[in-house]
């Protein structure tokens, strides 16, 4: 079996295209509406550069105004949250979202702040009360996680029916791996958690109908950790050296791809799978966060 490409890039083409029209419908008939987004960073780490560039070019595409609030990497945490908290006060702005990691001399509770977000604002998902909500079984009337959002949009692209499926997550971080066990456990799928103490993931993954990797280690997953036809996806973002290429390095997920790709039914590449999708949901989630602000309720799904 060779594996169909599960495309994050085209999937998240579609769904800015369909929100930029949502954009338009929805400003036709409220022409006051103006979604807007603030990217907090601190400091300038060239690697949040380039995540802040894609974030700020999806939200023009579709419609929503994105701004990039710079503070210096000197800036101390309670002037990170006055910061903050005036953005939270702010009418004009339905998505906050802090750009981790934090670049700054002094030491700042990242925690912190992004609770200091208010949880109606919180377009990332990772606020404790939004985070909360999720992990007791809630998908609606609050904001989703970027990354495993993108995921499941990424998983029920294929088709398949994910419930009473086996869902394995390789992970289990704040931003990926425990809401992602989360949300698969609401949509029924009978999920196992692997992390760092697991003995021998292998064998769980080789049940896995579903394997979700977000673990940070290159090309992990190998071949014979696939059951055959397995749905694979690839949330690792890994530079490894490459001599062939002019930088001297190329990305790749936590997932042996090529390998992977002759046993599993669907994967994601990396680049290309889920990285794009992420981009895409924080701009949903802003859109949704917007026209909650006219409508009054907030719907995911
Ligand atoms: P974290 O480092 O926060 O979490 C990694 C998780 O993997 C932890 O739960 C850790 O376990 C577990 N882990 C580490 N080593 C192993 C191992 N050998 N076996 C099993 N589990 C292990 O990373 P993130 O969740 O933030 O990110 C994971 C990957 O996804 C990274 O490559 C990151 O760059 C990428 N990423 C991609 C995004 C995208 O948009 N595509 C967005 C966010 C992240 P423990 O809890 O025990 O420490």
């Amino acid at each position: 079996m060779v594996a169909k490409v599960l495309s994050g890039t085209e999937t998240a083409k579609e769904v800015r295209k369909a929100l930029a029209q949502e954009v338009l419908d929805f400003k036709t008939k409220n022409p006051s509406f103006r979604p807007k987004l603030v990217i907090v960073q601190v400091g300038g780490r060239e690697d949040s550069n380039v995540y802040i560039r894609m974030k700020v070019k999806a939200a023009g595409e579709v419609g929503v105004e994105a701004e990039h609030v710079k503070f210096p990497p000197t800036v101390t945490e309670s002037e990170l949250l006055t910061g903050v908290e005036k953005l939270n006060a702010d009418p004009s702005v339905h998505g906050i979202i802090v750009q981790l990691p934090l670049d700054c001399t002094n030491k700042i509770d990242a925690g912190k702040i992004t609770n200091a977000v208010s949880p109606l604002k919180d377009v990332d998902g990772i606020h404790i009360e939004n985070a909360g909500r999720l992990a007791h079984g809630e998908l609606e009337g609050f904001f989703l996680p970027c990354t495993p959002r993108g995921c499941l949009e990424l998983i029920q692209k294929t088709g398949i029916d994910i419930s009473g499926k086996h869902a394995v997550v390789i992970g289990r971080s704040k931003i990926v791996g425990a809401p992602m066990s989360c949300i698969l456990r609401t949509v029924n799928a009978t999920v196992t958690v692997c992390h760092s103490r697991t003995k021998d993931v292998a064998s769980f993954t080789r049940q896995a109908d579903i394997i979700v990797a977000a673990v940070g280690v290159a090309q992990m997953v190998k071949k014979d950790w696939v059951k055959p036809g397995a749905v694979v996806i690839d949330c690792g973002i890994n530079s490894i050296p490459d001599p062939s290429t002019a930088r001297g390095s190329r990305l790749v997920g936590d997932v042996d791809y090529e390998a992977v790709k002759e046993v599993a039914s669907w994967i994601t590449p990396v680049p290309g799978g889920v990285g794009p999708m992420t981009v895409a949901m924080l701009i949903k989630n802003t859109v949704i966060s917007a026209k909650r602000e006219v409508v009054g309720s907030l719907k995911n799904f």
